[in-house]
């Protein structure tokens, strides 16, 4: 399998990169890692004649913490997610994501932003920044906007960014106090294999221990990544013991809408969906101080 022929425009910035799109909109496709965008390519998923690669532009790269939370660009590196320094505490849950992607070779290539623009149904950030509230900051020569990440997927590989868009950074907002999150994940092998089946749990809990707010988030078992409202309904105001949680997985699975494939069935996918919500949730309670 060959790369087809084609043409790759080296952006050195936003205001280039987001030009390039629009001239050479439909036939054209951003680079980042290349990770994904390379094997679709290889493998003809689909085709294009132009490819804008953002590896110049380093206003894209680097992870940053501001009075509201952490900023991450859209060119870092799962790598340097996963070790950065910020990543620890409130935010230890993108860690569990980062830490059982891939393999060390593509996780120092993949990017965050390919990660999450990319909208493939089993990636793993996408969950844990949705259930941590995440926003996208999305750019184009028109503008700026951020836009809740979970209205940022709408389909497998499919986003609402525009065709001169772009994702220029996440922001990961400030925990409230009392906060913890937890990402469980089942894959095949211990490493170098998708999710079969993935769950995202945040929860910030009052002086009392009860949920004040609750966030879960479903991996590989719906088109995108699946906010479950009825396992949030199923924990606000309770104490986050075990009935709670399994309560709550209860709710998720009901939600959950899996398909059968090669890695598991869709009542497989249901079972795991509901051992990962607690573990997830339990995980979540822990971090929280729980
Ligand atoms: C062997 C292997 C194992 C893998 N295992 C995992 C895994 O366990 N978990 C997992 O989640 N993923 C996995 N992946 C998938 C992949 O590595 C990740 O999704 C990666 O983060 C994609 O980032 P990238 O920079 O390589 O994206 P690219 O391949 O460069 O781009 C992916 C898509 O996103 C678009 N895009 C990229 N950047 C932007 C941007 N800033 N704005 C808008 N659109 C953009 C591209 O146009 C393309 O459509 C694996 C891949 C391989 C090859």
């Amino acid at each position: 399998m060959h790369v087809p022929s084609l043409e790759v425009h080296k952006a050195a910035t936003l205001q280039e990169a987001s030009a390039l799109l629009d001239r050479y909109a439909p036939d054209v496709r951003l680079l980042a890692g290349g990770t994904d965008v390379l094997v679709d390519l290889k493998s003809a998923r689909y085709a294009v004649g132009h490819l804008v690669a953002l590896g110049a532009i380093s206003s894209l790269r680097g992870i940053a913490q501001g009075r509201n939370g952490l900023r991450i660009g859209a060119l870092t590196t799962v790598t340097e997610l996963d070790r950065s320094p910020l990543v620890a505490g409130a935010y230890a849950a993108l860690r569990d994501a980062t830490s059982q992607m891939a393999t060390p070779q593509v996780r120092n290539a993949a990017t965050v932003g390919g990660n999450v623009a990319g909208a493939v149904p089993c990636a793993d950030l996408p969950p844990v920044l949705i259930a941590m509230g995440a926003t996208a900051f999305a750019w184009s020569a028109m503008g700026e906007r951020t836009l809740p990440l979970e209205d940022l997927i709408v389909g497998p590989r499919r986003t609402i960014l525009r065709g001169d868009e772009l994702l220029a950074a996440i922001d990961v907002p400030a925990p409230p106090p009392r906060f913890g999150a937890a990402y469980a994940r089942f894959g095949l092998r211990a490493a170098n294999s998708i999710a079969v089946a993935g769950v995202a749990a945040a929860v910030a809990l009052n002086n009392d221990g009860t949920v004040a707010s609750a966030r879960v988030v479903l991996c590989a078992v719906a088109p995108v990544p699946k906010l479950s409202k009825a396992a949030a309904r199923a924990l606000l105001g309770r104490v986050l013991d075990d009935a709670a949680c399994v309560q709550a997985a209860a709710a998720a699975t009901a939600e959950a809408e899996p398909i059968s494939d090669l890695r598991g069935s869709a009542e497989y996918r249901r079972r795991l969906v509901s051992t990962l919500t607690r573990r997830a949730l339990l995980a979540a309670r822990q971090r929280a101080g729980r």
